[in-house]
């Protein structure tokens, strides 16, 4: 198939387009750079040795949207795009909102005006209520979201679930992603955050690595059997791998699809740490600080869905997953930039 992948210059986007380009697809990849680096698609070519096509644009620039689509015949999108720094998101929601909502309806409107009408969208766990029990089913309540960007995941959802609605001819993937973590095993490709990170596993491994004196633990007292928060970290390859899989379900199947990927086991923050010291042999000093706005105590996923419908689970162990997190720290220790 041919397909575009915005924001495929990313963490997560660039780790798909491998998999899709080793699945035999053609990959056109959009994406501005606002937090992504060229060289991450060279890898990618690199660790394929297949090419891909690279348009530097703005998914908020409608006419080179439309050319994009003039000049190319896609059968299908998947939509990576976005703003996703919850702190940030709080201190600009505007920006939060005109971005992620932007592009999303932007991208749907050229979509439809050259007859494309199958997406894959980027959701995440936090649209969840905080209030399920856990773990939570796709059918769980959503809403009530802490943040202004899980409430622009909350939203495209609803804009792509009515999209789909009042023309049938759509069929809508909304992937929930729990925490991806990991980065390809070959160490060329991983996660690059532009300054201090604000997830747990690049702080980790930056500690690892001495960059940052020592992680801190934010809540010692929630009710988890650490008194740590506890989340569903899932390795990127199986999330990539999960994409492949969503995309091949579509066919056949329109509609709106609503997907977990996760791997329905739950890792307090200090099984985190100790599982990457046993992996990789290096000490992650931390401190117990308090606890963070906005966190809740546990988020861990039933990912039974996307097994019985997409015939897709999660393959590799919290051990691959600190393994690859840090062989791509080390060899990367400036990540991208350095070259
Ligand atoms: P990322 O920041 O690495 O990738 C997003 C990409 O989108 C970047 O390369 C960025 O340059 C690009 N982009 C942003 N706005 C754009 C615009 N207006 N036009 C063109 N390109 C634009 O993030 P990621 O971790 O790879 O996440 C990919 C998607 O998955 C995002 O939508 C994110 O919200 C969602 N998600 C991520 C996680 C996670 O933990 N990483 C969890 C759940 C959902
Ligand atoms: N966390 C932490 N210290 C950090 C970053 C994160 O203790 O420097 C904890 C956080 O409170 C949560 C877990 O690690 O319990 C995962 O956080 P992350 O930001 O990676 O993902 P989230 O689940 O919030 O999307």
């Amino acid at each position: 198939m041919n397909v575009l992948v915005t924001g495929g210059a990313g963490y997560i986007g660039s780790h798909a387009c491998v998999e899709l380009l080793n699945a035999g697809h053609s990959v056109v990849v959009a994406d501005n750079l606002a937090n992504a680096n060229a060289e991450c698609l060279r890898r990618v070519e690199r660790i394929t040795g297949k090419t891909l096509e690279f348009r530097e644009m703005d998914l908020l620039d409608r006419a080179a949207l439309n050319e994009l689509f003039d000049t190319h015949r896609f059968d299908c999108v998947l939509h990576f795009a976005g703003l996703k720094a919850v702190g940030e998101s709080v201190q600009q929601p505007l920006r939060y909102y005109n971005n992620n909502l932007g592009t999303t309806i932007h991208l749907c409107q050229t979509m439809a005006a050259h007859g494309v009408k199958k997406i894959l969208f980027s959701s995440s766990a936090t649209v969840y209520s905080p209030d399920n029990a856990m773990p939570v089913k796709e059918s769980a309540r959503t809403g009530g979201c802490t943040n202004p960007y899980g409430w622009t995941k909350y939203m495209s959802e609803q804009i792509l679930t009515d999209t789909a609605k009042a023309d049938p001819g759509w069929t809508v993937m909304l992937l929930r992603y729990f925490n991806p973590v990991g980065a390809h095993p070959s160490g060329l490709i991983g996660e690059d955050p532009r300054g201090i990170p604000n997830n747990l596993m690049p702080y980790i491994s930056q500690t690892a690595a001495g960059r940052r004196e020592k992680l801190s633990v934010f809540g010692g007292d929630y009710p988890t059997p650490d008194g740590t928060g506890v989340r569903d970290y899932l390795h990127v390859v199986d999330l990539a791998r999960g994409h492949v899989a969503a995309m091949d379900y579509m066919a056949g199947h329109p509609g709106v699809h609503v997907f977990n990927l996760g791997t329905g086991r739950g890792y307090s923050v200090l099984d985190m740490v100790h599982a990457f010291e046993a992996a990789t042999g290096k000490r992650v000093p931390y401190v117990i600080a308090p606890r963070r706005a906005g966190d809740v105590a546990e988020v861990y996923c039933d990912p039974a869905k996307a097994e019985r419908e997409l015939g897709w689970k999660a393959e590799y162990s919290l051990e691959d997953m600190c393994r690859d997190s840090w062989n791509w720290q080390s060899k990367n220790p400036n990540g991208f930039a350095a070259d």
